[in-house]
């Protein structure tokens, strides 16, 4: 254990609920709460005596003996608990006031305020977790969709970690192997091994770069998937959004030009995070293809991953509707023909560049299409359902700007064998790249990036 100091922070969100929960880990952290901690008729139940993951009811009480709070309190001790240390979660009523209260009392008992994310970065310098499961709780905790959960969840449970220690293995082994050779020539051949570190360095290169290019989806996964919806006035847009938000926060109505501001919101399809652009608004011009929004539409198209083109398909397909199409044709995404709970009156034969981009028959006014929208999202954006899958998806920057430098170690050491470089610059290389992978999992990690990393943790955690 490298801490001693006991701390503690309210481990729940700073808003009213019902119940809160206040953390306390360390040494002195069972006798803490002892201290302030009685069953209903005042007595001390002596905690300290009770048994690991046991649950006790009792009261919180001050200085003067009065009752502050009744609670719950439950017992974990070392090595199994969140840090790896003895902790005990105070389950008080909610509210911040109460909170304080019971904090300020542990406080008069010695025990400090925890720093944000330091109940995870004792469990990752106690060894309990890595670096990577580390950086994945914040992950999990703000996960906005089923698969993004379902990666970080994978993260948390060490996907990235078993993955990294594997890699790492085979270019220990090499490092091992060049090494020893070269302290011990006379015993140890070095003649084939430059042929054998090429290949390894091909095959780690290989995955890290698959990793590399995976992140990409990582960041689909994790922020969702930037999308920009254009179409004429009246097609249905605003309807859409809601029908994803199944609530009136866009403005809806048959009169042309009232969706003024451009709206972002984060919504799901299914398990799919959107992330959705609505850029209808401008109207009071005289310009054609201002007039239909598609200008203020194409700054956001730019940088989008994706784009839901929507026709109004109970209308005859109009002059508007194909300039929309020919300007998002280069972009990926799909054609939704709206309002198909109506006569359609467009078909898919009629429409341009209809060989671009997928066509929907959809109706915001009763959902039909969605599944199908979903299910397409996840084919091409993820193949398949990540959670079910055994790819990993790097959300991480930091994690992945060390996969670049191995990605860049492992270069080098190509290029030093191809250019017939003398064995002993192999190892520069090939411990660089150890190192690099060893920053992800925070074997190699140096403390003042390991605070920085636990500060952007909230407050319990
Ligand atoms: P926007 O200008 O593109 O945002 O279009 P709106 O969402 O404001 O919709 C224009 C009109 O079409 C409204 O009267 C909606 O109720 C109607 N509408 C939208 N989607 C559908 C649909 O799927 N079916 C039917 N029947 N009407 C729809």
């Amino acid at each position: 254990m490298f801490y001693q100091e006991t701390i503690a922070a309210i481990a729940t969100s700073s808003k009213n609920g019902s119940i809160s929960v206040i953390r306390v880990s360390g040494e002195t952290s069972i006798e803490s709460v002892n201290k302030i901690f009685v069953n209903k008729k005042g007595e001390s139940i002596h905690l300290e005596k009770r048994e690991s993951h046991t649950i006790h009811y009792g009261f919180i009480r001050d200085e003067k003996n009065e009752w502050v709070d009744e609670v719950l309190v439950l017992i974990m001790r070392a090595p199994r608990s969140y840090t790896a240390e003895d902790v005990v979660e105070i389950h008080c009523h909610g509210g911040y006031f109460i909170c304080q209260l019971i904090l300020d009392l542990l406080v008069r008992q010695g025990v400090r305020v925890a720093e944000p994310g330091e109940f995870t970065k004792r469990a990752f310098l106690n060894g309990r977790i890595d670096l990577s499961q580390a950086e994945s709780v914040m992950d999990v905790i703000q996960s906005k969709s089923r698969l993004a959960l379902g990666n970080s969840m994978s993260q948390l449970r060490g996907r990235v970690k078993e993955e990294i220690i594997h890699l790492r293995e085979i270019i220990l082994n090499d490092l091992a192997f060049l090494e020893a050779a070269l302290d011990d020539p006379e015993h140890i051949s070095l003649e084939d091994f430059p042929e054998r570190a090429r290949e390894h360095a091909l095959q780690l290169k290989e995955r890290v770069d698959h990793l590399i290019a995976n992140s990409q989806n990582g960041r689909l996964v994790k922020e969702g998937i930037r999308t920009v919806i254009v179409g004429k006035p009246n097609v249905g847009k605003s309807s859409f959004l809601n029908c994803l938000l199944r609530e009136d926060r866009a403005i809806v109505t048959d009169i042309a030009g009232t969706t003024r501001d451009t709206l972002e919101e984060e919504m799901t399809i299914g398990s799919v995070l959107l992330r959705l652009i609505d850029t209808a608004g401008i109207r009071d011009t005289e310009d054609a293809i201002e007039k239909i929004g598609i200008e203020k539409a194409m700054k956001s198209v730019e940088s989008a991953d994706f784009v839901i083109c929507i026709l109004d398909g109970s209308r005859e397909l109009t002059e508007e509707d194909r300039i929309v199409l020919e300007r998002v044709r280069e972009y990926p995404g799909v054609v939704l023909l709206n309002k198909c709970d109506l006569e359609l009156k467009i078909s898919e034969e009629e429409i341009p560049f209809a060989d671009c981009k997928k066509i929907f028959p959809f109706s915001a006014a009763n959902g039909t299409g969605l599944e199908k929208l979903e299910q397409y999202l996840l084919e091409i954006f993820y193949q398949e359902k990540i959670s079910y899958n055994d790819e990993i998806y790097i959300t991480n920057m930091r994690q992945k700007q060390e996969l670049v430098n191995t990605a860049e170690s492992l270069n080098q050491l190509i290029g030093s064998i191809d250019g017939g470089m003398p064995e002993d610059l192999y190892s520069i290389d090939l411990y660089n790249a150890y190192e690099a992978l060893g920053k992800i999992i925070g074997e190699t990690v140096e403390d003042d990036i390991a605070d920085k990393i636990f500060k952007d943790f909230c407050m319990g955690k």
